[in-house]
């Protein structure tokens, strides 16, 4: 069964002047195939340099602690061989693709993460069932990676490829972020599904609690400042949903 182990890991953010702003300070999390995790947090709280961090983002220095897939080194890795690992990081700004449709883009992905391309015999109906479930329109495929998708597209065709590529770890940041209801429980629908497999670990990474009335996560953990400050089960997110993050104690900068 394959885990992500994440021992006091500590990252800086580069800035421009070259100088490093530490912003996790010693972060443990093992996320298992199977489970999900969220981790919730005010803004500019580290979430998503956490994410930003095991995707391999050259802005962030890892300056202490080690993260594992299956024991082997993720941080060793290249951005290509995290995702050849079984590694799949739905991060909160996806960028644009230029000239490169969402039909090509996900046989790309898929042949890189494989090793080899998927059977012509089976791909096509794979990709037409998965957008299918996701509500998506057949000729979404002929569109443009990320050009002009709105929020929805957007988040929609992430938990596309998260079904074609079916990685060991997931890690979603900020998944629900502008989308309507509608599009919140297609999206989640999409993630319980790819959990309830089996075969793959979520980390769900959320300002708000409303994804999780839709995806219940197994472990809940708050992050403040650049730590985790609280862990518990689900009735935490409830706790959240009511209390807000007013009672952990908000030392950080400005919001980002
Ligand atoms: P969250 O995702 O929880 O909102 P972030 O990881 O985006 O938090 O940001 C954490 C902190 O790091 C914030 O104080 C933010 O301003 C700072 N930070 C993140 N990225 C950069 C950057 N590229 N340059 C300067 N500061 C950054
Ligand atoms: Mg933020
Ligand atoms: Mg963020």
């Amino acid at each position: 069964m394959s885990e992500l182990v994440i021992r006091d890991l500590q990252v800086s953010v580069k800035l421009p002047e070259g100088e490093l702003k530490p912003i996790l300070h010693g972060v443990d999390l093992t996320v298992r195939a199977g489970e999900t995790h969220a981790i919730m947090g005010p803004n500019g709280s580290g979430k998503s340099t956490l994410a930003y961090s095991i995707a391999g983002h050259p802005k962030y220095e890892i300056t202490g602690g080690s993260v594992t897939l299956d024991g082997q080194d993720v941080l060793a890795m290249t951005v290509d061989e995290r995702a050849r690992a079984g590694l799949f990081l739905a991060m909160q700004y996806p960028v644009e693709v230029p000239g490169v449709s969402v039909a090509n883009f996900l046989r790309t992905a898929k042949t890189a993460v494989d090793g080899e391309a998927p059977k012509l015999r089976t791909w096509g109906g794979e990709l037409k069932g998965a957008m299918e479930r996701l509500g998506m329109d057949p000729a979404f495929a002929q569109r443009n990676v990320n050009e002009g998708f709105s929020g929805g597209e957007k988040k929609r065709h992430e938990i596309v490829q998260l079904e074609l590529l079916k990685p060991k770890i997931a890690v979603l940041d900020e998944t629900d972020s502008g989308l309507d209801v509608d599009a919140l429980r297609v999206v989640s629908e999409g993630v319980n599904r790819v959990r309830d497999t089996g075969d793959t670990g979520v980390l769900l990474i959320t300002h708000y609690t409303r994804i999780l009335r839709y995806v219940k996560p197994d472990h809940v953990h708050v992050f403040v400042d650049g730590r985790i400050v609280e862990e518990g089960g689900p009735e935490l997110a409830e706790r959240l949903e009511e209390q807000g993050y007013d009672r952990y104690k908000v030392g950080a900068g400005p919001a980002a």
